[in-house]
C-alpha cells in the first residue's frame, strides 16, 4: 500500500522522476534519487535534459516558498 511505503522513513519520493526509493540525497530541500543524481552528473549544461532538471528543482523550491 502506498501510504505504508511512504510512512517508512527510509523511503523517499524523488522530486525529479517521482520514483519512491531509499537511495538518494537532499539538494537544499529537494530529494534526488541516486538514479537522477547519476543522470545529472552525466548531463552537460548544453543538453535539453539539463534544463529539465533545473526546472524541476526550481518548481520544487517555489512550491516550498509558497507554503
Ligand atoms: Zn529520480
Amino acid at each position: 500500500m502506498e501510504v505504508e511505503r511512504m510512512a517508512n522513513k527510509s523511503m523517499k519520493q524523488c522530486n525529479i522522476c517521482e520514483d519512491v526509493t531509499s537511495e538518494g540525497f537532499y539538494l537544499f530541500l529537494t530529494f534526488i534519487c541516486s538514479k537522477c543524481e547519476q543522470e545529472m552528473v552525466h548531463t552537460s549544461p548544453e543538453e535539453e535534459k539539463y534544463q529539465y532538471f533545473i526546472d524541476r528543482l526550481k518548481s520544487n523550491r517555489i512550491q516550498e516558498m509558497l507554503m
